[in-house]
C-alpha cells in the first residue's frame, strides 16, 4: 500500500492535469538534470499572477554536491549570484531552464548539449533545508510552466508528495554470517580475553576482550555490517564506540583516540569507527575489542 493514503486525490488532481496538457513532442522533452533519477519533493504551484507567491519549479530530492546536468540542448543565459543564492540558466529557444541553489562549472554563452554537466548541486540557498535539493525552473518569456510535463511523467506523478522527501526505510539489521568478521586493527594480540590479572588493579579478573597492539591513531574498523549504537567515554573504557550487528550481537571499540561515526552510523564490515588510542584506564596505545552476545561478554576472536 502507498503509506500516504491522503495524498491520493493530490495524486489523481495532477495525473488529471497532466492529462489535459498533451503528448509532449520527443524534441522538447527534457532529461532529468540529476542521476539517479531523483523525487519531486514539493510540486510546482503555478502563482495566480506573475507577482504572487507560488513555486515557480520543482523541488529535486539530491545530495549537496549531486552533479546537475543540463536538461536539453541550449546557451548558458546565467551564471552566478541573484539576492545570495547561486543559480544558472540555460536558453534552449524560446524556453529557459533554472536551477538552483548550483555552484557552476559554465560561464554565460557556454554552449551545452543535454545532459552536460552545469555544476553541483550546494546545500545554502536550497527550498529544502536543512536538506539539499535543486529547485528546477521552466520558464516561457515571463511565464512560469511545470518542468515536470516535459520530464518523464509516469515517474513524476509516482514520486509526488506534498508531505517532503520519502521517510528513510527503518534500519533493520540482518544478523551477520559467520564469513561476514574481519579484524578490526591489523595488529598482534597483546592480551587475549580470557582471567587475567589486571596490569593496572593487580586483581584477577575477566579480561573481557582482546588487545591489539597497534599505535595511536590507527584507523578502527567495525568487525562487522551493523549500526553504531553509542559513542560514549567511559572512565574504564576511555573513548568507546558501540555497534549492534543483529541477533543479539553486540561489538565495542575501546580506548580510542577518537571515534569518527557519530551514534545511528550504518557501518559495513571494515567501516573506520575511530582510531587507536589510549584514553580510560589504559598502559599504553592498544584496541581493547569487545564483543557481547545478549548482554554476555564472549571471546570476540570466536567470530573470525
Ligand atoms: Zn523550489
Ligand atoms: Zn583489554
Amino acid at each position: 500500500m502507498h503509506p500516504h493514503v491522503s495524498s491520493l486525490p493530490l495524486v489523481a488532481l495532477l495525473i488529471a492535469t497532466l492529462s489535459l496538457s498533451g503528448p509532449v513532442p520527443d524534441d522538447q522533452r527534457w532529461w532529468w538534470p540529476l542521476d539517479p533519477r531523483p523525487a519531486v519533493v514539493r510540486p510546482f504551484e503555478a502563482p495566480p499572477n506573475p507577482y504572487a507567491a507560488g513555486h515557480r519549479g520543482i523541488d529535486l530530492d539530491a545530495p549537496a554536491g549531486a552533479v546537475v546536468r543540463v536538461v536539453d540542448d541550449g546557451v548558458v543565459a546565467f551564471a552566478g549570484r541573484v539576492a545570495g543564492v547561486e543559480i544558472v540558466s540555460v536558453d534552449h529557444g524560446s524556453v529557459r531552464s533554472t536551477y538552483q541553489p548550483v555552484a557552476a562549472d559554465v560561464v554565460a554563452g557556454t554552449r551545452v548539449a543535454a545532459g552536460d554537466v552545469l555544476g553541483r548541486l550546494l546545500l545554502a540557498g536550497g527550498h529544502c533545508l536543512p536538506r539539499a535539493c535543486l529547485h528546477l525552473g521552466r520558464r516561457h518569456g515571463t511565464a512560469y510552466a511545470d518542468p515536470v510535463e516535459l520530464l518523464d511523467r509516469a515517474a513524476a506523478v509516482r514520486l509526488v508528495t506534498p508531505y517532503g522527501p520519502p521517510p528513510a526505510p527503518p534500519q533493520t539489521i540482518e544478523p551477520v554470517g559467520p564469513d561476514g568478521f574481519v579484524v578490526p586493527v591489523d595488529a598482534p594480540i597483546s592480551s587475549p580475553f580470557g582471567m587475567r590479572i589486571h596490569p593496572i588493579t593487580g586483581e584477577l579478573r575477566l579480561h573481557d576482550g582482546t588487545d591489539l597492539a597497534a599505535a595511536c591513531g590507527t584507523p578502527v574498523g567495525s568487525a562487522a555490517a551493523g549500526r553504531v549504537v553509542a559513542v560514549t567515554y567511559v572512565p574504564a573504557y576511555g573513548n568507546r564506540v558501540v555497534v549492534e550487528h543483529g541477533g543479539g550481537l553486540v561489538t565495542s571499540y575501546n580506548h580510542l583516540a577518537a571515534a569518527s561515526v557519530p551514534t545511528g552510523a550504518v557501518v559495513g564490515a571494515g567501516s573506520v569507527v575511530g582510531t587507536v588510542g589510549s584514553t580510560g584506564l589504559s598502559t599504553g596505545c592498544h584496541l581493547h575489542w569487545m564483543a557481547l552476545e545478549h548482554g554476555r561478554p564472549i571471546d570476540p576472536m570466536l567470530m573470525l
